[in-house]
């Protein structure tokens, strides 16, 4: 069959979508072009959350593989010694605290990577600073429109693709910009 292009592919700023296929067309997502501001023109700022104390993340691991192993060997000791009652809560336990253990090191992993992570509620980032401390953060801007203060949160649907954004106080509904955590200055202990 030979690579006709068929239908109609002119068009601007809107996404044109050609019947045969898309060879030779632009695609263009007009939402896409957004403003970008740099950090400065944001005035983003951190706010620490526990009174900015912070936890070792190599600790965090180091903790992970100790909780998973102690958990392993309660689970087993539960599971195979003679029942003295009272065994089906301490194996639920030991579960718990495997799964505890398994997210600790995966976390830390993961932030050893990105050095930026959702953290809990809508508001706390867990942020990894140059010395591999984490830390809990708030973050907030400054609207490049209004000036009104912004707050980093994580918006989106409940499965899917959520998005961190700054949001304005005064018009959250048209004024927020998508963070891209890579940008922020890093964090010197
Ligand atoms: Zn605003």
């Amino acid at each position: 069959m030979p690579n006709n292009n068929h239908g109609d592919q002119s068009g601007d700023n809107s996404l044109n979508v050609g019947v045969g296929d898309f060879r030779g067309a632009n695609v263009n997502i007009s939402h896409n072009e957004r403003s970008t501001f740099t950090p400065e023109q944001l005035h983003i700022k951190r706010h620490s959350a526990f009174g900015g104390r912070s936890v070792d993340s190599s600790n965090v691991s180091v903790f992970g593989g100790i909780t998973g192993v102690a958990s392993l060997i309660g689970l087993y000791f539960t599971l195979f010694q003679p029942p003295l009652g009272g065994q089906s809560s301490w194996s639920t336990f030991f579960m718990f605290s495997f799964i505890v253990a398994v997210m600790a090191v995966a976390m830390s992993a993961v932030l050893r990577r990105r050095k930026f992570e959702h953290f809990f509620g809508s508001r706390h980032y867990i942020e990894i600073s140059q010395a591999g401390r984490l830390r809990v953060n708030r973050l907030t801007a400054q609207c490049p429109w209004c000036g009104s203060l912004m707050h980093l949160r994580r918006v989106g649907p409940k499965e899917g693709a959520r998005d961190d954004q700054f949001i304005c106080v005064r018009n959250p509904a048209q004024h927020t910009i998508q963070l891209d955590p890579t940008v922020l200055p890093d964090i010197e202990d």
